[in-house]
């Protein structure tokens, strides 16, 4: 027997619904993910960022103007425990094209990575090929991933402190065979709202530690600092997501992005110009009204009628 939702529940999961729709849909119109025809490959590992990206997926196609079809895929990689009736009852009770994968990636990764070392980089490099193959199989047009906002900073951070790079994880790529296009329309969406949307909607959660193996531990210190900067100083995640969407390359040191070499004075103003002796007017609330909900229709949803 099926236990009601209290009344408040489903007002936060109609707003939490309402919210990822909205960003989903303003993601696929800026970097346009989705066109007429395309058939998309929805990747699916049972955690709860695939299974929202999936359900808020297939409730955008129910209004888009536009027509694409949506054939969710799961990767069984033969973890010890993997439960694999989860995902086949889940997508048959929704009535939806899918394919579970099988292939053994966990016995190659325990026969080549000595014991105690991280397995993950060779394990998602076989993953990784065999979805771009699957893909290639069903003649899909767009992979999608169910990447987050949070999955963006943390990359971008992890980039800086380690790699020496200004690079965060691309909302939209080809993939290095020149093949594919690579997808991520929950690159607007907040972590937390994934967090408590996947719990309201019941998803049948399948826990990603099965192989044994360490999440990336430099990637867990940046999710844990960015937690900790969430909870102290609000609004300052959405203010480095703005970040990544306002780069000045003049006011950056990389040669190769913009000509200093060719820089000349001139008689009209310059609107990269320095102003280094004006105090720095930020617009700090410009980054916390971002944060709050509003039920106003973003004017800049072109492709998907919300
Ligand atoms: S945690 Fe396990 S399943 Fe995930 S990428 Fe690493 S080795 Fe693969």
């Amino acid at each position: 027997m099926s236990m009601q939702k209290p009344k408040s529940d489903k007002l936060t999961l109609n707003k939490l619904q309402k919210r990822l729709r909205r960003e989903v849909g303003r993601a696929i119109a800026d970097f346009n993910m989705i066109e007429d025809g395309d058939k998309i490959m929805c990747c699916l590992s049972g955690g709860k960022d695939s299974y929202t990206l999936l359900d808020i997926l297939l409730n955008l196609q129910q209004h888009a103007p536009i027509s694409f079809s949506i054939v969710a895929v799961n990767l069984d990689q033969k973890q010890p425990g993997f439960p694999e009736e989860v995902l086949p009852n889940y997508l048959n009770s929704l009535n939806i094209d899918y394919l579970i994968v099988e292939e053994d990636t966990y016995s190659i990764v325990k026969d080549k990575i000595p014991e105690g070392k991280t397995t993950c980089a060779l394990c998602s490099r076989l993953r990784r090929g065999i979805l771009y193959s699957t893909a290639k199989k069903l003649g899909a047009t767009k992979i999608a991933l169910g990447h987050h906002r949070d999955d963006i900073i943390e990359t971008l951070l992890l980039n800086m402190f380690y790699g020496g790079k200004m690079k965060a994880m691309p909302a939209k790529l080809v993939s290095d065979d020149g093949q594919h296009m690579v997808i991520r329309p929950l690159a607007y969406s907040r972590e937390k709202d994934i967090i408590k949307y996947a719990g309201l909607k019941n998803f049948p959660i399948i826990p990603c530690n099965l192989c044994g193996s360490q999440e990336n531990l430099q990637r867990k210190q940046m999710k844990a600092l960015l937690n900790q900067w969430d909870r102290q100083f609000p609004g300052r995640i959405e203010s480095m997501f703005r970040a990544t969407q306002n780069i000045v390359p003049s006011h950056m040191v990389d040669t190769s992005l913009f000509d200093f070499q060719s820089l000349t004075t001139q008689d009209q103003p310059f609107p990269d110009g320095d102003q280094a002796f004006d105090p720095p007017s930020l617009d700090y609330q410009a980054a916390t009204d971002e944060n709050t909900d509003t039920e106003e229709q973003p004017s800049m949803v072109k492709l998907i009628s919300l």
